[in-house]
């Protein structure tokens, strides 16, 4: 079995307590990671802490910190392949995604790397006399990021590239499902040449490692992608040490389908919308709607592209679908199908395990066509490769539906009218809008949701400001003596 350290205050270190990794395309143990407990975990708080005023961190100039993130975005594009294949084998993503998608990570170092120098401060023209009077933007402390086991370098680049650039230390814990990768970019961050305690990369479980992390009273902010239910454990942490959030949590993404969308492109926008990954992404299109008039095209070409997904092996760059990551992961799936097929939803294809791929964990691409808004499938997350379908019967109905959930993150809308699709961007309650496209991603682009799907922003130029704190400086001018306080003129 291979075997993992974790990395705290700049050194490599066996874990006191570890736990196995399961490889999901095998079912089996694959490697041995380290368990973070509470002592490790203020360790690397402390280290963190300390980091923020040691001169090898703080003394760095804006644009030496933005050099270090260059570098670092330069050693991932370097190891992509040893990435990739690390993701692969942890979370069964197949290797064409984790590979495609490690290599635009570092972009979102650069993009940050650049933006570092460009953090400034401002001149207020105060309204009192002889008094200048200045905003500094100070790093805001110590952040404690926490990602979920689904593309965990991504997750994890939103968060630290721009608490980096903007000074700022971290300590970030892996989800104890498939930590691999992200305590092999470890290395990178040693190489790359940060200062000791400025990031620190430990895993262990939610339960201790991620509450003593939340709750530490050296933290001052979080930065958390996960589940709602594990969010409200959050924030009642975040309660001990009041730090400032950002929660990127789950979707029931809605994409619509207007009688007058160009059906083979969006055929293949929603294919990718949710089974790329096997339908293990935050912003999968899990609920289909679509204009009544097209939904027998649409839905038998679906269906027939659905059955000719290569399903197998991860690492074999002919599939197209893998394993899910997680033993539970398939059960949830398989529960939610089934309860929703009893609720009424018709199996238009899938609906089981896919024994044939062998002893992993996976579930065919299934299509569920639902008669109501009401059923299971429409409601709850699957993050599986589960399609829901409700039909609409125009605009209004079609934007109704689409806001009729409790999450809010992303949407995509198919139509060659312009004029109705930003009409209906308008009215989507929805942080990101997709219009004959899905899946768009950019460092330069903001990204979060509405509702249950979270609070903040990510990426773009403002989420810097999230890593910083302003500090309000009045200087007095005069060279007259401060006037007696008790006396009024
Ligand atoms: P969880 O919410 O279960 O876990 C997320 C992280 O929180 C893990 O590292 C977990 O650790 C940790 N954690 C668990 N309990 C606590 C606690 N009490 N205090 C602090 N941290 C804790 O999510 P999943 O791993 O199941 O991931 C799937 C979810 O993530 C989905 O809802 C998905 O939509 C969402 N997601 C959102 C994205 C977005 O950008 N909006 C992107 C990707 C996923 P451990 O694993 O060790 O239990």
């Amino acid at each position: 079995m291979d075997i993992f350290q974790h990395y705290i205050d700049g050194c490599f270190e066996e874990a006191s307590q570890t736990f196995d990794s399961i490889d999901p395309a095998t079912a089996q143990p694959w490697a041995r990671m380290p368990r973070a407990g509470a002592q490790d975990v203020d360790r690397a708080v402390r280290a963190a802490d300390r980091a923020l005023r040691d001169p090898a961190w703080a003394g760095l100039n804006a644009t030496q910190r933005g050099r270090l993130l260059f570098r670092l975005a330069d050693l991932i594009e370097r190891d992509v392949a040893l990435l990739a294949q690390l993701e692969t084998r942890d979370t069964g993503k197949i290797i064409r995604e984790t590979s495609f998608q490690l290599r635009y990570v570092a972009e979102y170092y650069r993009y940050y790397g650049g933006l570092a120098d460009k953090i400034e401060g401002r001149c207020v023209p105060v309204d009192k006399p002889d008094m200048e009077a200045f905003i500094h933007n100070e790093p805001i402390g110590v952040v404690a990021a926490i990602v979920p086991w689904n593309s965990q370098l991504f997750l994890s680049a939103v968060k630290l590239a721009p608490a980096l650039a903007a000074g700022c230390t971290i300590v970030l814990k892996a989800s104890e499902e498939a930590p691999a990768p992200l305590l092999a970019f470890a290395r990178l961050v040693h190489e790359a040449g940060f200062p000791p305690g400025v990031l620190s990369i430990l895993t262990g479980f939610g339960d201790d490692c991620g509450r003593c992390l939340t709750s530490h009273p050296l933290v001052s902010r979080i930065a958390f992608t996960g589940g709602p239910a594990t969010a409200r454990h959050v924030v009642r942490n975040s309660a001990e040490n009041l730090a400032s959030l950002s929660l990127e949590l789950g979707g029931k993404s809605p994409m619509l389908v207007f009688g007058d969308a160009d059906l083979d492109s969006t055929v293949n926008a929603i294919m990718a919308g949710i089974f790329a990954a096997s339908g293990q992404s935050c912003v999968a299109g899990s609920r289909l709607l679509v204009h009544k008039d097209i939904a027998g095209e649409l839905l038998s070409r679906l269906a027939g592209r659905a059955g000719l997904i290569r399903i197998g092996a991860p690492d074999d760059l002919t599939t197209e679908m893998g394993p899910l990551a997680t033993k539970r992961q398939l059960e949830h799936v398989d529960a939610l199908v089934k309860r929703s097929v009893e609720q009424g939803a018709a199996l238009v294809t899938g609906g089981k395990p896919a024994t044939q791929a062998g002893a992993g964990y996976y579930y065919e691409p299934t299509i569920l066509l639902c008669e109501n808004a009401q059923t299971a499938c429409l409601e709850e997350e699957f993050f599986g490769p589960v399609l829901s379908v409700l039909l609409f019967e125009d605009e209004a109905d079609a934007i109704q539906k689409a806001n009729d959930s409790k999450f809010g993150l992303a949407a995509g809308v198919f139509t060659q009218n312009l004029a109705r699709a930003h009409r209906v961007v308008k009215a989507l309650r929805s942080g990101v809008v997709w219009v004959n496209t899905y899946r768009v991603i950019s460092p330069m682009m903001p990204f979060g949701g509405y509702g249950l799907s979270g609070l903040g922003r990510e990426g773009g130029r403002e989420a810097i400001g999230d890593y910083l704190r302003t500090k309000s400086v009045w200087i007095r001018t005069s060279d007259e003596p401060i006037s007696d306080p008790f006396v009024m003129r």
